[in-house]
């Protein structure tokens, strides 16, 4: 059986898990796990994910707040250039001690961290993520934290810019590399005037 320290995904909290008021930065990367969107919009698994914050130890657990940023591909849905860049996410993560103690008691506990640190919790509302602490809480495991917090801040609509002109609707034409592009319609009027000549001359000639 994988020993839990070996997971990618587990970062050692034991010294700050002792008592409250201790912080633990974090600054690191971690491996994508899989599932967090698809080949469409998604990242790939084990693409580096960056984590910067603090887990900061309160009464009955464990809060980590900070950033992450994770390489998300995706195509334009206008022109369909594919797009990769960075996309950052402001996460506030609850490991609470023990999964026995009541609700009430955990949120009692965190109401009262709200209301001395509320810059860091700002615009967050009661809908805060719970995650596991492992081994007696030796060990706070990111892998959920970090796909929920991606899957729900993926791109639903992705564009390569804001206003991007699409593909021309005729021929697929990028219109962002050929702004000028068009098809004249007076081509078309063109080719019906030259077939109704075709056709005058046809009958005169009968
Ligand atoms: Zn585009
Ligand atoms: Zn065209």
């Amino acid at each position: 059986m994988a020993r839990v320290e070996d997971s990618p995904w587990a970062i050692s909290v034991a010294q700050v898990a002792t008592r409250a008021g201790q912080s633990k930065p974090v600054d690191a990367d971690f491996p994508a796990p899989e599932g967090i969107g698809d080949t469409i919009v998604g990242v790939a698994p084990g693409a580096p994910i960056h984590v910067s914050g603090s887990f900061d130890s309160i009464v009955d657990g464990l809060i980590f707040s900070g950033r992450i940023s994770a390489p998300v591909s995706t195509e334009c849905t206008r022109c369909l250039t594919p797009i990769e860049h960075d996309w950052p996410v402001s996460v506030t993560a609850f490991f609470p001690y023990a999964q026995a103690e009541s609700k009430r008691d955990a949120r009692a506990g965190k109401k009262a961290r709200r209301e001395t640190e509320v810059d860091i919790i700002a615009g967050e509302d009661e809908s805060e993520d719970t995650y596991p602490l492992l081994m007696d809480g030796a060990f706070a495991d990111i892998e959920a934290m970090l796909r929920d917090s991606l899957v729900e801040a993926l791109p639903l609509q992705p564009l390569c810019r804001e206003d991007c002109r699409g593909l021309c609707s005729q021929c697929g034409e990028n219109l962002n590399e050929h702004p000028d592009h068009g098809h004249d319609v007076t081509d078309i009027r063109l080719a019906g005037l030259a077939a109704l000549k075709a056709q005058l001359e046809a009958e005169a000639g009968e």
